[in-house]
């Protein structure tokens, strides 16, 4: 029998594993929740109740279909996915990057990014034994592309992982640098358009041009996160192999059949975005009145800024029950960077008044 001590574990473990820190997600009952990139939207009623209905009467003794056949199909037409294009399907987009990752895990294989980017590319790199490269952003946080195609040079990374716009800094990248790094990459280059339901922006129409450009979409930010539904979309020639890693069944019953019905009611969706947009210019406004602050220009559904003693004012703002992100010391170039998703107008008016009054009595 194997004694479970530190000896042990340290014997079985990767050292890269016991390294690490588990994703957090902090405790938020009770709180304005402005930390996640949530639509802080529900459903009509109506539509809720059709939910209800529909799901009463679902054969949850079974397994789900494994390919989605129907689902993809409505995901098709809804996200305006051209013909020749493949989907595959994961249980979020977080999955189907650990997917990409443990497929590219050929010893040595680096998966590149920028700095900062969403950590779940970094880690994820970590869980399949992948080599990490991040390349900083410049710091306004646009591409420093001399300095990636340096890189891609010198790493011949097998994957490059960009989010568009990225998180956490909220801007787009250059689409010309976009394409000069896919025609310079020697392997994949997946574009993450995670934040695309609030940027008017898409590499979707590249994806016919570049053999080695795929494109990943979720439903997470726009208003679905609980059910966790990502797509990747490519050609069938790459997805066909990502298809012999993903598990069977890892899109459930319920969410295959509760994507359904919403995406019949897309225009729901996509004007909820649109309230989150009206609200980030008013935020964006706000926020950049605030003297003592440092806003950046957003196309997703949040902010990032600045301000001196980040840490302290975040603490300050969860005591009066608003969670935001606090990204200080997260990464040299995001010192004193605290990250605010656009809530509901009643949250957000909530936040900026209280930010307000914690600046001025700091002053
Ligand atoms: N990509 C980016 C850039 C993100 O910010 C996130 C979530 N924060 C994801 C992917 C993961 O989304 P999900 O797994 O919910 O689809």
């Amino acid at each position: 029998m194997l004694k479970l001590n530190l000896h042990s574990l340290s014997n079985i473990i990767r050292p890269e594993i016991l390294e690490l820190n588990a994703y957090h997600v902090p405790p938020a009952t009770g709180m304005i929740k402005l930390d996640a990139m949530e639509n802080p939207y529900t459903l009509p009623q109506a539509l809720q109740e059709d939910i209800e209905r529909l799901t009463a009467h679902t054969p949850i003794n079974r397994y789900p279909d494994p390919s989605a056949t129907l689902l993809k199909a409505t995901l098709r037409t809804a996200l305006q996915i051209p013909d020749r294009m493949d989907i595959m399907l994961g249980n979020g987009s977080d999955e189907i990057i650990q997917i990409i990752a443990m497929a590219a895990a050929r010893p040595g294989a680096v998966l590149m990014s920028v700095e900062p980017a969403f950590v779940m590319f970094r880690m994820i790199a970590t869980f399949a034994t992948m080599q990490y490269v991040g390349v900083p952003l410049r710091t306004d946080f646009s591409l420093d592309i001399d300095a990636m195609l340096d890189a891609i040079a010198r790493h011949k990374p097998a994957v490059i992982f960009l989010a568009y716009p990225n998180n956490p800094t909220g801007n787009l990248f250059d689409k010309e640098n976009i394409i000069k790094i896919i025609e310079a990459a020697p392997g994949l280059v997946v574009i993450d358009e995670a934040y695309h339901a609030f940027a008017d922006a898409s590499l979707m129409d590249k994806l016919a041009h570049h053999p080695n450009l795929l494109l990943m979409r979720t439903l997470s930010k726009l208003g679905l996160a609980g059910l966790r539904l990502g797509l990747l979309i490519g050609r069938t020639e790459w997805l066909s192999e990502f298809e012999k890693l993903r598990l069977p069944y890892n899109v459930s019953v319920l969410t295959q059949l509760v994507t359904e019905i919403v995406l019949q009611h897309m225009d729901i969706l996509i004007s909820q975005a649109e309230h989150i947009k009206a609200e980030r210019a008013r935020m964006l406004a706000q926020l950049t009145a605030m003297k003592s602050l440092a806003v950046f220009p957003s196309d997703a559904n949040f902010i990032l800024f600045r301000v001196d003693h980040a840490t302290h004012l975040f603490e300050k703002l969860k005591q009066h029950g608003i969670l935001i992100k606090n990204l200080d010391r997260s990464h040299p170039l995001l010192d004193n960077c605290l990250r605010v998703t656009v809530g509901t107008p009643d949250e957000n008016t909530q936040f900026l008044a209280t930010l307000e009054t914690l600046l001025q009595n700091e002053t």
